[in-house]
């Protein structure tokens, strides 16, 4: 059976920068859950900060800069949480991540512009984005039927 990297806050754990979560209801991901199929990561904890801990975003790609909204530069921890969460994937097997859209670690597609607006751009997180260079691929919550597909079909084609 292939496993899932999931962030750690879609499954309830209380991670998120304000000490909340973004648990996802869903049949198949409980199923999943209990089958020892998702494996949870939450790269900015990994990589050394706690809950809560102030909001953070990409300043810069290139060089990369990360920095919370009172300028302060975090990106060794983005870096080493990034570092961390291939790790575990790679350690673990998984097909493919499961990971919470528009956060600077774990976005997939869209991440917010850097002036702490709410402003999207094109983009991926730090931890996803490392993932993805390494032939992960990561869907988002707003990409379900897709990470379902996804897995059937690796499922089948390895049957
Ligand atoms: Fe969730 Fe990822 Fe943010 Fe951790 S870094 S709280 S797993 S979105």
């Amino acid at each position: 059976m292939k496993k899932i990297l999931i962030s750690a806050c879609m499954l309830g754990d209380n991670v998120r920068y304000d000490g909340g979560h973004h648990l996802i209801k869903h049949p198949v991901l409980q199923r999943w859950q209990q089958e020892g199929r998702l494996v949870p990561i939450c790269p900015e904890i990994a990589g050394g900060m706690s809950t809560p801990r102030p909001p953070a975003e990409t300043q810069c790609k290139f060089p990369i800069l990360v920095t919370t909204k009172e300028g302060d530069d975090v990106t060794p921890e983005f870096l080493i949480g990034a570092e961390k969460t291939l790790e575990i994937a790679q350690r673990e097997r998984v097909a493919c991540a499961l990971m919470k859209a528009k956060s600077p670690s774990c976005g997939n597609k869209r991440i917010y512009d850097g002036n702490f607006s709410g402003n999207l751009i094109d983009g991926a997180g730090i931890a996803a984005a490392e993932l993805m260079r390494n032939g992960i691929p990561v869907f988002s919550e707003k990409e379900l039927p897709e990470l379902f597909a996804f897995i059937e079909d690796s499922e089948r084609m390895s049957a």
